[in-house]
């Protein structure tokens, strides 16, 4: 398991020719939360796509002692990166434990998908718990609300071991309610993980962000609290200007 923070340098993406990523360094201590904000097309994504290995990039992107960048997507997820989307991948057909167990079950073998009535794993009922479904645990997943289908792809990195987590506008389309029980999520599991938020709901932030990175045209444009960013000029001008 690897411990530690993401400790990113001159991270740099081109797409033929279009920098979208443009040199940018980034600290996120352990037990943290950064959440990333930035007018659309200021490269959030592709940062988050370059650390999971899913589009090619310069510069280093460590995890604690690991460096990521030239690693596939898949001995990323291995070394406990794990990521949302702002579309929740699910099995809908399945109940909310079964989506669990399956994501948990590439380190246990086929025979968690068949399980009827045995005992919930640890893990398993920590991420039940911890994302408020362990009265829901026999619901299918398509069945869930919004918010609770968010929660449930967040458990599902939880059981995978996911110590570093990107989320991608988690709260988005949640109601209050969703939205409060969302940021007390986010601080249970940041308590001994590294975690980052493409998030762009400035009242969620006020609420819940400690520190935010602003992006614009691929380069840190700010970094501070949300007071601070909000009252930094160039901010004002490229992005709550608006
Ligand atoms: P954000 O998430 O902040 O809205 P993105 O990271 O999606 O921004 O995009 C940053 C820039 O890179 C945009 O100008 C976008 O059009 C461009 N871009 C993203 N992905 C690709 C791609 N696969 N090919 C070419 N350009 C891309």
């Amino acid at each position: 398991m690897t411990a530690g923070g993401l400790s990113i340098r001159g991270l740099r993406v081109v797409f033929d020719g279009f920098v979208a990523v443009d040199g940018v360094d980034l600290d996120v201590a352990p037990g943290d939360i950064r959440f990333l904000i930035g007018p659309n097309g200021a490269g959030k994504t592709t940062l988050v796509d370059a650390v999971t290995g899913l589009v090619k990039a310069s510069g280093s992107v460590r995890f604690g002692e690991t460096e990521l960048l030239g690693r596939d997507v898949h001995r990323i997820a291995r070394l406990g990166v794990g990521r949302t989307f702002q579309t929740a991948a699910l099995f809908e057909e399945l109940t909310v434990l079964q989506n669990l167990d399956i994501a948990a079950g590439a380190g246990r073998g086929p025979w968690t998908m068949l399980r009827t009535r045995r005992a919930v794993p640890d893990d398993v009922a920590f991420a039940l718990e911890a994302i408020g479904l362990a009265g829901r645990r026999d619901t299918l997943a398509g069945t869930l609300a919004h918010g609770q289908k968010q929660w449930l792809e967040i458990g599902m990195l939880l059981v995978q071991n996911a110590r570093l987590l990107l989320l991608d506008e988690p709260v988005a389309g949640m109601s209050h309610e969703e939205r409060e029980a969302t940021g007390e999520l986010l601080g249970k599991i940041a308590a001994d993980r590294t975690v980052v938020v493409i998030e762009h709901d400035m009242d969620f932030l006020r609420r819940f962000a400690r520190t935010v990175t602003v992006l614009h045209a691929g380069k840190v444009l700010s970094e501070g609290t949300v007071a601070q960013v909000q009252a930094d000029p160039k901010v004002q001008e490229v992005y709550l200007g608006h």
